[in-house]
């Protein structure tokens, strides 16, 4: 199948890995540059914390500070759902809590995708009861039909089919986050993972 790789020889090496190109590193870049605009407009004068959720999320959350021309600070959260691997259940485990208080600060959390919504509708929850002044979402990714709690996403840089993708900070078995691009995985690379 067309992998849609392009022409740019440093991307020969993921050619057997994968499937489709959803998302190019242009496309990425362009839309990372219209939210970080959106963001210094919209946190303008205020005093502005970015949270990142780890691993995911560091990526984006690189790209998209450089876009936000405002003075702020960063902070991470590492975060790991319990049950199965694939799915999430909804109950997370807190990894790596925030460094500092966030009570009075204008929180924007940064994910890397939502897909049933229940790991951000659980961090949101917790972060929350810590009372932030403010507190948002900046997602990279949304999958659509398959999200099972409502979360308004006020930055959202696209929308995706429901399919498993990687790339751009996003993994499979830890694998495949420096991807400069967002896709989907060749069949053959989930099924060598399990022989
Ligand atoms: P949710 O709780 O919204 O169902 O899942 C959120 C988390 O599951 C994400 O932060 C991410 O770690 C993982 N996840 C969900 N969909 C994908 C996907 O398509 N690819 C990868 N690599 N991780 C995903």
């Amino acid at each position: 199948m067309e992998t849609k790789l392009g022409d740019d020889k440093s991307m020969k090496v993921f050619e057997h890995d994968i499937e489709e190109v959803l998302l190019t590193h242009e496309q990425i870049q362009s839309k990372a540059a219209e939210l970080g605009a959106q963001i210094s407009a919209d946190y303008a004068g205020s005093d502005l914390l970015l949270v990142g959720v780890l691993k995911g999320a560091f990526v984006f959350m690189a790209d998209l500070s450089r876009h936000v021309t405002l003075p702020m600070e960063f902070d991470f959260m590492a975060v790991s759902s319990y049950g199965a691997a694939t799915q999430t259940s909804g109950v997370v485990r807190i990894l790596k809590d925030l460094d500092h208080e966030i009570q009075g600060r204008n929180v924007l959390l940064v994910e890397d995708i939502v897909d049933s919504g229940l790991t951000l509708s659980y961090l949101l929850k917790n972060l929350r009861t810590r009372k932030p002044a403010s507190l948002e979402v900046c997602a990279l990714l949304q999958k659509t039909g398959v999200q099972q709690v409502p979360i308004e996403i006020r930055y959202k840089a696209f929308e995706i089919p429901p399919v498993f993708v990687v790339g751009y900070g996003l993994d499979y078995g830890e694998r495949f986050r420096n991807l400069p691009f967002v896709g989907t995985l060749r069949p053959d690379v989930y099924r060598d993972a399990v022989s």
